[in-house]
C-alpha cells in the first residue's frame, strides 16, 4: 500500500500548471495570458485603501452573498447587454476556474456526464476527474471551428448535463458563432422524457473577440439553461486578485448556493475587487492595443511562413513544428517564455507590450534559422 493513501485515479498525477521560472532568469512572460500592463498608481491607492477598510472587520465573516460586488458585476456586465442584468443572475468565487468546479459539483457529479470539444481547455477533463464526472470529448474541425454537426452528434449519443465551451477558445483563440450556442442550448433542454442539461460559454478572453464578435450574454434572455462565465484575470488586468463571475438564470445561482463553501469569498477579496471594478475604464483601457497587437502578431506570424489560428483572444496558436519543444527551450535560452500547448506541433504565445512581443519576434527568428 502506497503513502499517502490518496484516490487511486489520482495517484502519480503531476498537478496542473505552466512552467513558473523566474522572472530574473526568463524576463519575457508570455505563457499565461496574462494582461500586462499592471494597474496605475490611483487604482492601486484605492485597492489599498480598500484592503485596509476590510481589515477592520477581519475578525467577522464576510458577506455570505456578497451582494455589493454581484451588484457591480452585474452593473458592469450590463453595459455590454442590450437588456440589464440583475445581481440575482451574478455569481462569483476565487477566479472562474472555482465557479466552474462549483458548475460541476452542482449539475455533474457520479452517473452525469460533462462534454467538451478538442482542442479545448485542459482544466475541464480535471473538475470532471475531482467531481467524478464522466467526461466525454468530441473534437473541433481542422481549422478550429466547432463542426455543429459532429457536435450535435456526440450530444445525442451521450445526453450531457453539463457542456463547456469555451468562447474565444483556449489554446486556439477561436469564437463561437452564436447559432452553434443556441443549437446546443436546444439539444440539451430537455424534449418531454430526456434529460436535461446546462450549456456553459466560458468567456474568459470575452473582451479581446474582434469587433462585431458577439457575445452569449446576448442569449441569456432566451436560454435558461445557458451559463456565461467571465474572470477579471485576463482584460481587466487582475490575475492576482482570484475573482471570477458568471452570469445565468438566478435559479441556477441558487443551486450553486447549495455547493459552495461558505464565506467562500474572502472579505478582502470582496473589497478589493469592488475597487478593482471602480477602476474599470482605466484597467481594461489597453484592451484595443492588445487586439492591435495581437492582430498584428497574427499577421507577422504568417509572414514567417507559419500557420496561426485565427484569434479572438490575447494570445495566438501558431505551429507547426517538427520538435515545438526545441522551439520552446531556444525561446526559454534566449529569455522568452511561451507555452507548450494544444495539437502537436502547435505553440501558444500571449500578447504583451510592443517591447515584450519585438523580444519574442527577434527570439523567434534566430531559432528558425538555427533550425533550418
Ligand atoms: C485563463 C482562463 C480562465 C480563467 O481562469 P481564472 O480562474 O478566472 O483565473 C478560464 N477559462 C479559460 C479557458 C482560461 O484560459
Amino acid at each position: 500500500m502506497s503513502f499517502p493513501p490518496i484516490r487511486p485515479e489520482l495517484a502519480g498525477i503531476e498537478p496542473y500548471g505552466a512552467p513558473q521560472l523566474p522572472v530574473d532568469e526568463v524576463p519575457v512572460q508570455l505563457n499565461v495570458n496574462e494582461n500586462p500592463y499592471g494597474p496605475s498608481d490611483a487604482c492601486i491607492h484605492d485597492i489599498a485603501a480598500a484592503a485596509a477598510d476590510a481589515a477592520r472587520t477581519l475578525n467577522r465573516y464576510p458577506d455570505r452573498e456578497f451582494v455589493a460586488l454581484r451588484t457591480a458585476l452585474a452593473s458592469y456586465l450590463s453595459g455590454e447587454v442590450l437588456g440589464e442584468i440583475v445581481a440575482e443572475q451574478v455569481w462569483a468565487a476565487n477566479g472562474s476556474n472555482e465557479v466552474m468546479l462549483q458548475l460541476l459539483q452542482a449539475f455533474g457529479g457520479p452517473g452525469r456526464t460533462a462534454v467538451s470539444f478538442a482542442p479545448t481547455y485542459s482544466m475541464y477533463p480535471e473538475y470532471a476527474r475531482d467531481t467524478n464526472t464522466h467526461w466525454v470529448v468530441g473534437k473541433r474541425a481542422d481549422d478550429f471551428s466547432l463542426d455543429l454537426e459532429h457536435a450535435l452528434r456526440v450530444v445525442a449519443e451521450h445526453s450531457p448535463d453539463v457542456i463547456l465551451l469555451p468562447s474565444p477558445n483556449n489554446p486556439t483563440g477561436t469564437a463561437l458563432p452564436l447559432e452553434s450556442i443556441t443549437a446546443l442550448c436546444e439539444a440539451v433542454a430537455g424534449a418531454p422524457g430526456s434529460p436535461t442539461g446546462i450549456v456553459v460559454v466560458d468567456e474568459a478572453y470575452g473582451e479581446f473577440r474582434r469587433t462585431g464578435v458577439p457575445s452569449a450574454l446576448d442569449l441569456l434572455p432566451t436560454h435558461r439553461n445557458l451559463v456565461v462565465t467571465r474572470t477579471m484575470s485576463k482584460a481587466f488586468a487582475a490575475a492576482g486578485l482570484r475573482l471570477g463571475y458568471l452570469a445565468a438564470d438566478p435559479a441556477i445561482c441558487d443551486a450553486i448556493r447549495v455547493v459552495r463553501l461558505p464565506y467562500h469569498l474572502s472579505a478582502v477579496t470582496q473589497a478589493t475587487a469592488l475597487a478593482a471594478l471602480q477602476h474599470a475604464p482605466e484597467l481594461l483601457g489597453n484592451v484595443d492595443q492588445l487586439r492591435a497587437q495581437r492582430d498584428k502578431t497574427v499577421a507577422w506570424l504568417r509572414d514567417q511562413g507559419l500557420e496561426v489560428a485565427d484569434s479572438d483572444a490575447n494570445f495566438c496558436l501558431f505551429g507547426t513544428f517538427g520538435d515545438r519543444h526545441a522551439v520552446w527551450q531556444g525561446l526559454v535560452d534566449r529569455g522568452v517564455l511561451i507555452r507548450e500547448t494544444g495539437p502537436d506541433g502547435w505553440l501558444r504565445v500571449s500578447i504583451g507590450t510592443p517591447e515584450e512581443m519585438a523580444a519574442f519576434e527577434d527570439a523567434l527568428v534566430e531559432v528558425m534559422k538555427e533550425m533550418s
